[in-house]
């Protein structure tokens, strides 16, 4: 028998999530965020979960090229444009969309001879002080990129810090994006996951949703089910082993729990080299033999211990949810004291993925 540890993909909760994200948002086209091997669910996977979505936001011109490969023809647009000046020319034959965000990217639009030219997303810093120009060249460079043959239409972008922290919200950044640009009549994307459910506002030509296609709430307050989404990985394991412990007995490394009651303990395969936070502390939940229960002890490589003291029907080779339907990722998450982007994306490789 094969190590027991899965991460299960529901690509129809993809799907589902997809949709949640148009019906909050129906007069806006949503480029679905597939960047980081689609938040560790799986790029083909995730793609053909969303054939149907109006575009695909991606980093790595080799992710989009096989977003075409699969048949996908709607927009792809390189999310932080491209990483030298020969991706252009490939990226103007796919008829990618691309971000262009720092004066080299303007010079490298000047000097390439292009097979058509290119649909340009000009990224504008209104605040995140990550990438783009300031928002105040908008007008500048909207007219410069206007006057260039390489250059199809432009299409204004800017991204929030903070749409996720309702105590800091977006209005700062929002205000600035609209006195930059006002009068310019232009396409805008603004919205990540965040902004499209909090700030109606925000839900221009595009928004562009990440962490919500794969179920996860981008929100501490506000749960993903609260916001009508479906978790779309389970990480499940199986019970491989039970200890009995006495009063007074300490379980795992550094012997950090110690039990003060007989207790029964369930041992996972499923450790931080899986992607298990090991930074879980006693008592992030998790799900076995139907029931919800807590960790206890130390998570280690390989395994990690949960309490079954009142759960008799978990025995060795029961199933046991780390995250999914029954334990949202976000409880773990939080439990961790990280989010859920940071664990979907850290299951390791030598998980098996299977459709859900
Ligand atoms: N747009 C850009 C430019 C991003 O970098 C990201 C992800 O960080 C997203 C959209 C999607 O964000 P989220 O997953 O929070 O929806």
């Amino acid at each position: 028998m094969t190590r027991p540890i899965k991460a299960i993909v529901h690509s129809k909760a993809i799907t589902h999530n997809y949709n949640q994200v148009k019906q909050t948002a129906p007069a806006s086209r949503a480029f679905a965020v597939v960047k980081a091997n689609a938040y560790g669910h799986g790029l083909e996977r995730a793609a053909r979960a969303l054939a149907h979505a109006d575009g695909f936001g991606i980093l790595e011109i080799e992710g989009a090229l096989a977003l075409r490969r699969w048949g996908m023809q709607q927009p792809v647009l390189l999310l932080e444009g491209v990483f030298s000046q020969s991706e252009l020319i490939e990226a103007a034959r796919q008829n990618f969309s691309v971000a262009v965000h720092e004066p080299g990217h303007l010079a490298w639009l000047e000097q390439v001879t292009l097979p058509q030219p290119l649909n340009i997303f000009l990224k504008l810093n209104t605040g995140m002080n990550r990438l783009g120009f300031p928002a105040e060249q908008a007008r500048d460079l909207a007219a410069k990129l206007g006057s260039l043959s390489n250059v199809a239409s432009v299409t204004l972008m800017a991204h929030f810090a903070t749409a996720d922290e309702p105590a800091k919200g977006i209005e700062k950044q929002f205000t600035r994006f609209q006195h930059a640009t006002e009068g310019l009549k232009l396409p805008i994307s603004l919205a990540n996951s965040a902004a499209t459910f909090a700030y109606p506002q925000t839900r221009t030509d595009w928004v562009r949703p990440g962490i919500v296609l794969y179920g996860a709430s981008p929100f501490d307050d506000r749960s993903a089910k609260e916001l009508g989404l479906q978790a779309a990985m389970t990480l499940q394991s199986q019970l491989i082993a039970v200890q009995h412990l006495q009063a007074g007995d300490t379980v795992g490394y550094g012997a950090t729990f110690t039990a003060d009651r007989p207790m029964r303990i369930g041992v996972v395969a499923c450790g931080y080299a899986d992607g298990y936070p090991r930074h879980a502390p006693a008592g992030t939940p998790v799900n076995v033999a139907g029931q919800r229960t807590r960790v206890i002890g130390r998570v280690s490589m390989d395994m990690l211990t949960i309490d079954i003291t009142d759960l008799p029907q978990a025995q060795i080779g029961s199933p046991v949810e780390l995250w999914g339907s029954e334990v949202p990722i976000d409880e773990v998450a939080r439990a961790a004291g990280t989010i859920g982007y940071e664990l979907m994306c850290a299951v390791a490789p030598r998980v098996p993925v299977h459709e859900g």
